[in-house]
């Protein structure tokens, strides 16, 4: 395969996926089966996990003997192709897994490319005093075996690779089943960055056909050296529990709070860019508004006007019957309310069609008035609807946006000017991302200051990882010298 694709191959390959996924026949899902295109095969990502880790640790080899400015130079080459090809991406991730919105999905693989930090990350800390001169440094693990969601299928390999890369690191991904095709395509780009930027040809791995048994051999593998997880809570606690040294970047359900010394109408606009961005796949995008009951009908006008469509109490009850399924747990028998994987990161004209109603494609959130207990409040949708609950007060808003956030201390959100009910909603949420006022996605990056990722480590307190969170701390201890004062 070419290690440069011109913009006319990438346009043949990406046709030929686009084609095959319309069809959707067995036989077409096996001819996309995530390890080659139109007869460009894809590099780095093999028939077994055994395979995989050999070739990731034969990367990780390659990265241990490179100086910090070749391993700069693949990352410099990863971001000009993840610029290059961020909306082929974007085409890719949104025809295989059928959600999100393709403009946002470009979007996010530019931010990725701009705001992932590379090797500068890394620094050495130095204590010096009597004894002498004590050297501190973020050493690489080894091999990193990287569990990836469907939500940022693309945007997290590359995220990850970049971080992990330039910490010193080899990597092997097990992506998300329904999104081999996408997050295979990010590996394969890394390598080509590698090769084009003198390194190795694999440099980073994935397998064709990723399940749980291919995610327990990596568990079990004794060259992986830690896990990386960004998934929903059933896969975080899985490599939580592996025995390994593990970070978990989990589910979360932000809350947003507006109070009455908010910009209301700015309010309005901010929250509803923030809700309907990739139609809400972003585990930081806001999912259930409290707002103060004098300026509620001001925010429901000023969402209105920014493209939100509203829906009263009957039709919400209609739609959640619809998003939400019930499914039995195999092993506890145990019947519980789950979000219906063809309605996650669905555009918002899609799911109001499914209760009969229908918009144009200016609509891009589906609003409606809900009490606290309702199934919109309290499931992590991934999908453009948007619950409203007003509230008399502060403290009835910071109670019960708590409660709504269910201890996952991810993301909470809150437009105000009143500086002690800022600080009262963040120390009582304890939230990693707390973003005021301004759209979820300042967050991570995007209109918002500080650097961005696709992994989010509330559970293991990395926070937003980047390239040092991928490290152990080593230390070396010079005794008597190189105190030069
Ligand atoms: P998911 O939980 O369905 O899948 C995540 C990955 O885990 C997939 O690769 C899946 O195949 C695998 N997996 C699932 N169960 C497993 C198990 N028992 N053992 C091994 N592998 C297993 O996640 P998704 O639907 O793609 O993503 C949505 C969820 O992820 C949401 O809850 C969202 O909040 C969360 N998320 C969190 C972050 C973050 O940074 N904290 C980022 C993205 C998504």
């Amino acid at each position: 395969m070419a290690m440069n694709w011109t913009e006319a191959q990438i346009e043949e390959v990406v046709a030929s996926v686009l084609k095959n996924l319309q069809k959707e026949t067995p036989a077409m899902q096996a001819a996309y089966d995530g390890s080659q295109y139109n007869g460009k095969k894809y590099i780095g990502v093999f028939a077994d996990m055994n395979d995989a880790i050999d070739a990731a640790t034969a990367g990780y080899k390659a990265v241990r003997a490179m100086r910090l400015e070749e391993r700069e130079k693949i990352i410099d080459a990863i971001r000009k192709l993840t610029r290059a090809e961020a909306s082929v991406m974007a085409r890719l991730g949104v025809a295989e897994t059928k959600m999100g919105r393709v403009e946002h999905k470009t979007a996010k693989h530019i931010l990725v490319a701009d705001k992932t930090p590379g090797t500068a990350d890394i620094v050495a800390s130095v204590k010096t005093g009597d004894y002498g001169l004590t050297l501190t440094e973020m050493a690489p693990f080894g091999v990193v075996g990287s569990i990836t969601p469907s939500t940022n299928p693309s945007e997290t390999v590359i995220c990850n690779s970049i971080g992990m890369i330039a910490a010193g690191n080899g990597v092997v991904f097990n992506p998300h089943p329904n999104a081999i095709a996408t997050s295979n395509y990010a590996v394969d780009l890394v390598n080509r960055a590698s090769a084009m930027a003198g390194g190795p040809k694999v440099l980073v791995a994935s397998v064709v056909k990723p399940t749980l048994d291919t995610a327990q051999i990596m568990y079990k593998h004794a060259n992986i050296r830690l896990l990386v997880c960004t998934g929903g809570p059933g896969v975080v606690r899985s490599v939580l529990s592996s025995g390994k040294k593990a970070i978990g970047a989990g589910a979360g359900n932000p809350p947003v709070i507006v109070d009455d010394t908010a910009d209301v109408v700015k309010a309005g606009k901010d929250i509803i860019d923030g809700c309907s961005f990739d139609n809400n796949l972003p585990c930081i995008a806001e999912k259930e508004v409290f707002v103060f009951r004098n300026v509620a009908d001001q925010l429901i006008s000023s969402m209105l006007a920014n493209g939100a469509y509203k829906i009263n109490a009957e039709q919400a009850a209609k739609l959640a019957n619809i998003v939400l399924v019930d499914v039995k747990n195999p092993k506890t028998g145990i019947v519980k309310k789950t979000v219906s994987r063809d309605c996650v990161g669905r555009d918002a004209a899609v799911l109001l069609e499914k209760i009969g109603i229908k918009v144009g494609s200016d609509i891009r959130c589906i609003i409606c008035e809900t009490d606290f207990d309702h199934p919109f409040v309290q499931h992590e949708l991934m999908m453009p609807i948007l619950p409203i609950v007003r509230v008399d007060n502060i403290d009835q808003a910071i109670d019960l946006a708590v409660k709504a956030e269910h201890g996952n201390r991810h993301t909470a959100h809150m437009h105000s000017k009143n500086i002690d009910h800022l600080t009262r909603f963040a120390r009582a949420v304890e939230t990693t991302i707390f973003v005021k006022n301004a759209p979820s996605y300042a967050g991570i990056g995007f209109g918002g200051e500080g650097h961005t990722t696709f992994t989010i480590a509330g559970p293991t307190g990395e926070g937003l990882t980047s390239a040092r969170s991928f490290t152990r701390y080593r230390r070396c201890v010079m005794s008597d010298n190189f105190r030069i004062i």
